[in-house]
């Protein structure tokens, strides 16, 4: 099936009781077992079926299955947020004393769980110089487990060179890690270019409205996990956390999402809600409508924002002229998700001014929203750096993010122009 088609269909037959059509909330924490032995089966993984949420859940697995199969990967796993999806990935694969190598320009979230918390449990990471693939190589050693990057860099809208990455990480024995959250499995699948895992707030543009956070797992099956015992330890020798169970040899190609399920969630509980994975569901649905609509108006705000005499300048790699548009081209067909940023001519002032005038664009700090959002990190998210600070993070005083919604394009384009005569 194609994406549209799967994003309806997969995973969800009617339901057989009762013949319900839409994927049924499962709000309810444990299942019954037959009998002891059933019980037992099931703890011992030997048999599919549900126990508690914590671990799994019917709605939630629906969910699962439906990113597993547009992302292209095997599995997937559903937890509460995408932050712990990023947490939990990176917990199946690392101890102390490892090291993780990543792209240094990441969503903000994740670049403090690397920066400060990671480091504080004994996991090293490594933050590249630039996002080339040379960068990335550099860095790779013997106690490298995993290489982690986002395919289109939040906030900078930055674009990865999936294939290259794949390539320089697979040399070495280290599987990639890609948070594919801006792009989303309809612009770009990074299993295609050789991505290992995949990561997901799906908060952002699968739920699309704003309502639910949540965060999948996706395991691409195709990391050779068994041929690296001792740098894996934990896929390959007795599960100390989970009844002495040696991953690769019960779960072969999904060794480290059945890990990441039973060890990193089971233990510290960062379950999805049922009806937040109904309501992510939901969104999912119309994912590829949306995305296709998302772009167009990227394109064209990124146009008028560029032809304007009071705009200084525009970063969109969809426009021609900027330096990632050769790869939007290769990973994202010319269509890098609706991330936008720009500039006015006037600097924070004029920036302000501008913020406080939209009417149709809500001032937040969220993206992927069905309707269109704006920040200026100058005044809000960045506003307790200094200017130098600023600077380091890629934040200009007068710098605007847009995420561009899905309202019509003559709407989105009268605010941004009575904001800008403002
Ligand atoms: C929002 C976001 C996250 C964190 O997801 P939450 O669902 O808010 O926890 C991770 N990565 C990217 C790229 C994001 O935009």
């Amino acid at each position: 099936m194609k994406d549209a088609t799967i994003a309806l269909h997969h995973g969800f037959k009617s339901d057989p009781t009762t013949k319900a059509v839409a994927v049924p909330i499962y709000q309810n924490v444990a299942f019954e077992f037959d009998n002891a032995q059933h019980g037992a089966d099931l703890f011992n993984l030997d048999v599919p079926g549900n126990i508690y949420t914590r671990i799994m859940n019917p709605t939630n697995d629906v969910l699962e299955q439906r990113l597993a199969a547009l992302e292209g990967g095997i599995a997937g796993l559903a937890v509460s947020a995408g932050s712990a999806a990023i947490h939990y990935a990176i917990q199946a694969l690392t101890r102390a004393g490892d090291n993780i190598v990543s792209t240094p320009q990441l969503y903000g979230g994740t670049y403090t769980l690397f920066a400060h918390l990671l480091p504080s449990f004994g996991v090293e990471v490594r933050f590249a110089r630039d996002d080339s693939a040379e960068a990335i190589a550099e860095l790779i050693d013997e106690n490298t487990k995993l290489v982690y990057c986002e395919s289109i860099g939040n906030p900078a809208g930055n674009i990865v060179d999936l294939q290259r990455f794949a390539e320089v990480t697979h040399a070495r024995g280290v599987p990639l890690m890609v948070d594919n959250t801006v792009a989303t499995p309809i612009l770009c699948k990074p299993i295609q270019f050789g991505a290992d895992i995949v990561v997901h707030s799906v908060t952002k543009y699968v739920g699309g409205h704003g309502n639910a956070l949540g965060g999948v797992i996706v395991d691409a099956g195709t990391f050779p996990w068994a041929d690296y015992p001792e740098k894996f330890p934990g896929l390959n020798t007795p599960e100390a956390a989970y009844h002495g169970v040696v991953y690769t040899e019960k779960f072969g190609p999904a060794a480290f999402i059945a890990r990441a399920r039973t060890v990193p969630l089971r233990n510290t509980g960062a379950a999805l809600a049922p009806m937040n994975a109904f309501l992510l569901l939901q969104g999912l649905e119309t994912l590829a409508l949306r995305m296709e609509r998302h772009t167009d108006n990227a394109i064209k705000v990124a146009q008028f924002l560029k032809a304007h005499e009071q705009v200084a300048w525009v970063s969109y790699a969809g426009l021609p002229d900027h330096p990632h548009h050769e790869l939007a081209l290769k990973y994202m067909k010319g269509k890098p998700s609706a991330i936008l940023s720009f500039g006015l001519k006037g600097g924070y002032e004029a920036g302000v001014r501008f913020y406080d005038a939209l009417q149709i664009f809500k001032r937040l700090v969220n993206i992927g929203d069905a309707k269109s959002l704006a920040c200026h990190p100058a005044s809000t998210t960045h506003r307790q750096m200094n200017a130098a600070e600023q600077a380091k993070a890629g934040v200009k005083p007068e710098m605007i993010r847009l995420s561009v919604g899905i309202e019509a394009i003559e709407d989105i384009l009268e605010d941004l122009q009575q904001a800008l005569r403002a």
